[in-house]
């Protein structure tokens, strides 16, 4: 006998005899056989769509791995189980377990559900993060969503996003008139606010939105994701900076009697997954944009304009009155807009000397 087969008998032994020793287990009584939760998750998303979408995919193989195949997520693309824009209410009622989509796709009947996606002008993605997971923000998410039976959790950031596809170039505010364009959330009213037409679409109706002329004009997200869709393939000039969501946090939503349920550990798994996959999705953001713009550029040429600066302070001002309408006489929305508002106060003092510091230092040395 190999000294290997002698240590797997000789471990096999040992386990052979505590099972014949209630002492060995616990003295509160033997544990349960370990149950299985079978979980079904919508998405707002195209099945394995790359970047966002592949965030809930992500989730659930952490989580069966971690778990050991005791809480199995299956993932449904957008309009498999549930139409992309109604995920919200049927998590909310516990259809199914859990969804992954973006907060303010509900502000219809949430309005202060924008403060977690992203507010015009507001917070970058690594600002996003800070708020929510150590600035306050979470707690509050967290206040706002039981309201609805629901358990936010962080679920992916894309990073800054371009401002959009156009056919015509925007020159001043008065070229957005008359624009219809696919632009959700807030930043969709600004639009209108502006002169425009904002209209929401889900990411599988864009392109051939674009190209039958049912819009004019579309935002998505940025190079990595838009060069996927082919909207250079049926708009001409490509906008930036993307006012309307400068760092949009994406959300795992959780039905509360389905996440009372799970035991601690798992419910651990899910917290602990959610949050790895938040980092990996803004990590794969940043390290494919690059590549994807120069695709759009160099091989597709496509023509990137920056939208001029008194457009974007128009925006802005829209923007500021909007959200004070948003919020209302809701006291937990004040108290929402209260933190988020003095947070980025207190990250951008800080930021002039740190993230803009470095980024014009760096540009200054290397002539950009
Ligand atoms: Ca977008």
């Amino acid at each position: 006998m190999g000294l290997r087969a002698f240590l797997v008998i000789s471990v096999l032994g040992l386990l052979a005899s505590c099972g014949g020793a209630p002492e060995a287990t616990s003295s509160s009584g033997a544990a349960e056989p370990q149950k299985i939760f079978k979980w079904r998750l919508v998405t707002t998303w195209p099945k394995n769509f790359p970047g966002m979408g592949m965030a809930p995919e992500k989730l659930a193989d952490r989580v069966r791995a971690m778990s050991n195949g005791r809480l199995d997520i299956k993932v449904y693309g957008a309009g498999e189980l549930v139409p992309a824009l109604e995920i919200f209410e049927a998590v909310s009622q516990g259809t199914v377990q859990m969804g992954h989509g973006a907060a303010y796709y509900w502000r219809g009947s949430v309005p202060a559900a924008q403060f977690f996606t992203a507010v015009p002008f507001g917070l970058s993605a690594q600002e996003m993060n800070g708020w929510l997971l150590h600035g306050g923000g979470m707690a509050l998410w967290e206040e706002l969503y039981a309201r609805y039976n629901l358990v936010p959790m962080v679920g992916g950031n894309t990073g800054v996003q371009m401002a959009g596809w156009f056919n015509k170039e925007i020159n001043s505010l008065a070229d957005l008139k008359g624009i219809k364009m696919r632009i959700p959330g807030l930043g969709g009213e600004v639009f209108d606010a502006a002169g425009g037409t904002a209209v929401n679409i889900p990411a599988g109706e864009i392109f051939t939105s674009l190209q039958t002329g049912v819009i004019d004009a579309a935002e998505w997200v940025g190079p990595f994701n838009d060069l996927v869709l082919g909207f250079h393939q049926v708009a001409k000039y490509y906008y930036y900076p993307g006012w309307q969501e400068p760092g949009p946090n994406l959300e795992f939503t959780i039905n509360k009697a389905a996440w009372d349920e799970l035991p601690e550990d798992l419910q651990m798994m899910v917290r602990t997954a959610a949050e790895a996959v938040n980092n990996d999705v803004l990590a794969e953001y940043t390290a494919r944009n690059n590549q994807a713009l120069k695709e759009l550029t160099e091989k597709h040429g496509v023509e990137v304009r920056r939208l001029p600066s008194d457009v974007l302070a128009e925006l802005k001002r829209i923007a500021d009155d909007k959200v004070d309408l948003m919020i209302g006489d809701d006291p937990l929305y004040q108290r929402i807009h209260a933190s988020y508002h003095q947070y980025r106060q207190n990250v951008m003092n800080y930021n002039e000397l740190s993230e803009r510091a470095l980024l014009n230092v760096r540009a200054e040395i290397e002539g950009y």
